[in-house]
């Protein structure tokens, strides 16, 4: 038996003060030194820790802002001296999607690999755009897979990409179908191109590693081919070359990946057979831009016999491109894989979905709506203590300090995030009582999808909701 996919990680500390969300504000000059108080009582120690942050301050734009919220000594103090404020840095993190609490998330998760808690009470509504109108059915956890959260079972996360038959011939010597070739990763993730307007720090190296480290695969610009192969150490097996328009790769190359990615347009299948001329065992994938014709396209490249893997992006938000009404990444999933099972062709064709992938759990749900696998980008560099802020250009001072990272504190982080990601995955499969990720792909029993229920609930009464 194979050994299990497992992760070697290490906590990696952050290099910089952390941004926290909470802070207290204390006024102390009314103060009426209570025998007992509350400040004592913090079950997280945050009093004693400020003083002792405060002691070693070495930089003045770094306050402390590292309290749980719990309001317990705001609530007790006698006086009522205590309050709470939220950060200002803090708010200001992201955007409206990569919101500050998925930044604060990500981080945490880089730095210690492990599943963030989020503790209980009202954390606001339960559903919300895009993947927030999803929710898990975790109802189904059963003997076998919560032993395969403790690791006593076996939960794969492993997929394959390319071609797979429609069916299987045999006569009395065996097996007559001819196998294509299959590439296969321990986890349903991919790390993506790098972002054009998040260009600033050079992660191919580190990206490179990280891709090694967790069996997973990146996808790298064909034209810096020779970059990466001085990164990769002449082992390229990692590594995905996105072939642009116009652009080569020499031959050795071809022959050495697994697999390739070439983008979208009107010769693609000549472009597909001169690779596969060089190379008739490397999978190759399209890449097709999510834009208004973006699905119907993706559907239409599934129905030829030259393309094996489809990789669908949306922008970095999950919005489709260029639309006035953009639809989000789940819908237009939803949308490719229905028209794939209804033309017969779904389960010979691998589905990569990318663009507005932050938290695992968009992970699981872009599998339930029926990706194979998803493409993931800026994770990574927020794993870093990027800010994701709007004027990352070079010569422009970057808060994160990224040009000055080393590589084994990038690599750590990086392969922290995905260990972190691979473990969440585990255990919501685990609790919908599953124990391959294959099987989850497109598997919408699993999950209740917001707008359908309110349709189903108040539609009758109030008509369909009508979006802004
Ligand atoms: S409980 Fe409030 S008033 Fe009393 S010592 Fe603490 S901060 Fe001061
Ligand atoms: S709000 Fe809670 S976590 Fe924050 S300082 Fe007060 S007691 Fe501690
Ligand atoms: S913190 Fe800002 S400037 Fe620095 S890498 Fe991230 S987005 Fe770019």
């Amino acid at each position: 038996m194979p050994d299990k996919y497992h992760i070697q990680t290490r906590p990696v500390t952050p290099r910089r003060p952390r941004i926290g969300k909470f802070g207290i504000v204390d006024w102390r000059e009314d103060c009426c030194r209570c025998h007992h108080c509350v400040k004592n009582a913090c079950v997280y120690d945050r009093y004693r820790q400020e003083a002792e942050y405060i002691r070693h301050l070495r930089r003045v734009d770094a306050l402390f802002f590292d309290c749980m919220g719990c309001f317990c000594c705001v609530q007790e103090c006698t006086k009522g001296l205590l309050c709470m404020g939220i950060n200002p840095v803090y708010e200001g993190l992201g955007n409206c999607y990569w919101t500050p609490d998925i930044i604060r998330t990500t981080w945490a998760q880089a730095e210690t690999a492990k599943i963030p808690v989020s503790g209980a009470g009202y954390r606001g509504p339960f559903s919300g755009p895009g993947f927030d109108g999803m929710w898990t059915d975790m109802s189904e956890i059963v003997r076998p897979t919560r032993d395969g959260i403790h690791g006593r079972e076996y939960i794969s996360t492993a997929v394959d990409i390319g071609r797979k038959p429609g069916f299987l011939g045999f006569d009395q010597t065996g097996l007559k179908t001819s196998m294509p070739p299959l590439v296969m990763i321990q986890m349903p993730l991919i790390i993506d191109l790098q972002p054009a307007q998040f260009s600033l720090p050079d992660l191919r190296p580190l990206t490179c590693e990280t891709a090694r480290r967790t069996d997973t695969l990146v996808v790298a610009d064909a034209t810096d081919w020779a970059v990466w192969n001085e990164n990769a150490g002449g082992r390229l097996t990692h590594v995905v070359f996105h072939i642009g328009d116009g652009a080569t790769l020499p031959e050795h190359v071809l022959r050495e990946v697994r697999l390739v990615e070439v983008s979208d347009g009107p010769d693609v299948a000549e472009r597909i057979a001169a690779i596969k001329k060089v190379n008739p065992d490397l999978v190759v994938c399209v890449r097709v831009v999510l834009d208004g014709d973006g699905c119907r396209r993706a559907v239409e490249l599934a129905q030829t016999d030259v393309v094996d893997v489809l990789h669908i992006r949306a922008d970095l938000n999950g919005n489709e491109i260029g639309v006035e009404r953009p639809r989000f990444l789940k819908e237009m999933i939803r949308e490719v894989h229905t028209a794939l099972i209804d033309s017969g062709r779904r389960d010979e064709i691998t589905l990569i979905a990318g663009g507005g992938i932050a938290l695992p759990e968009h992970m699981a749900k872009a599998i339930i709506c029926g990706a194979d696998l998803v493409s993931v980008e800026l994770p990574l560099m927020v794993g870093l203590e990027c800010h994701l802020c709007d004027s990352c250009r070079p010569g422009l001072p970057c808060p994160a300090e990224l040009e000055e990272i080393d590589p084994a504190y990038g690599v750590g982080r990086m392969t922290n995030l995905i260990a972190a990601w691979h473990d969440q995955l585990i255990e919501v499969m685990g609790a919908m009582g599953m124990r391959e990720v294959r099987r989850l792909r497109g598997d919408v029993g699993r999950c209740m999808f917001f707008e359908q229920l309110e349709e189903e609930t108040f539609g009758k009464l109030f008509g369909r909701r009508k979006n802004a």
